[in-house]
């Protein structure tokens, strides 16, 4: 990894920033500056920066990076599946030696186990919208799995999809690929692995959601392999309103028309915006 973004990153007592992305950034403990790249650990300090179409956006929205954190890490606890944090008591030992995090970016920030990530984003789709829609309405597919004819924006599949992204390089756009071309990315092994805990993920929270009222319609999940015992971990953000799409459930039943029915908790009203704009 190396600096990506041209922000303003703020300097953190005790920690060595290494890079930012369109919303994180990164940084190890001071003490392991020299050798970044193998530090064992990760902070992850979500900003208020928005983003969307791998753009970001003016202004930032103040108080987004605490929420998206607060989410993340409220999935996490309840997701039968190893996670990346070390923050969350569960570690005392391995979390000894690691320097305090600043009090001012704390509700933003999570103390992480650095994993080997794969360059995969591993969507779920639960209803056929977005960039699966655009495709769908092309093809007839999503990602190489063929739906039925007729579908309209918003409808839910009888089935969730595994419908991977290629994770581009820094600058360039993450692009819809098949299952086929994920097992040539990481192979057989791990790309069924991935595609099976992202299901049973999506599953698990859209049951969860849905308890509340809410619809969970897609997500996407970044995964890496944890460099000691080389586990499927997974990693980054976990279903928050940045990495999904949430339908108010209620008006999705009896809205009228399509913006009635996917009134959503989430940021399609941004990229609403930049597609009309
Ligand atoms: P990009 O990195 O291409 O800008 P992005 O906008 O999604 O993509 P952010 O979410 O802003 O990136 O930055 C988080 C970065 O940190 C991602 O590249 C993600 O893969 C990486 N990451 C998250 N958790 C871990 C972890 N535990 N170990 C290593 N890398 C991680
Ligand atoms: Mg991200």
């Amino acid at each position: 990894m190396s600096a990506g973004l041209a922000v303003s990153t703020p300097e953190l007592e005790g920690w060595h920033h290494i890079y930012s992305g369109k919303v994180r950034d990164l940084y190890v403990p001071a003490s392991d500056a020299a050798h970044a790249a193998t530090s064992e650990v990760l902070l992850v300090v979500a900003s208020d920066r928005i983003s969307a179409f791998d753009h970001v956006l003016e202004p930032p929205i103040t108080g987004k990076g605490a929420v998206l954190t607060a989410l993340s890490r409220w999935w996490f606890s309840r997701l039968d599946l190893p996670n990346h944090l070390l923050d969350d008591g569960s570690h005392a030992a391995a979390f000894a030696n690691v320097p305090p995090v600043p009090a001012d970016v704390a509700p933003r920030a999570m103390v992480t186990k650095r994993l080997d990530m794969f360059p995969i984003e591993c969507v779920v789709r639960g209803a056929l919208t977005g960039s699966g829609y655009a495709e769908y309405r092309e093809t007839g597919a999503v990602c190489g799995i063929t739906l039925p004819a007729g579908l309209s924006d918003g409808d839910l599949l009888d089935e969730p999809i595994y419908t991977p992204a290629y994770k581009a390089p820094l600058g360039e756009h993450d692009e819809n690929i098949t299952f086929e071309r994920s097992v040539e990315l990481v192979g057989p092994e791990v790309a069924a692995q991935l595609r099976d805990a992202s299901v049973k993920i999506f599953t698990t929270a859209r049951d969860i959601a849905a308890q509340r009222g809410v619809l969970l319609a897609d997500t996407k999940f970044e995964f890496g392999r944890d460099p000691h015992t080389g586990e499927l971990t997974l990693a980054d953000e976990v279903l928050t309103s940045d990495s999904s799409r949430y339908w108010d459930a209620h008006a999705y039943q009896t809205g009228t028309t399509p913006a009635e029915r996917l009134a959503s908790f989430d940021k399609q009203i941004v990229r609403d915006w930049l597609s009309t704009n």
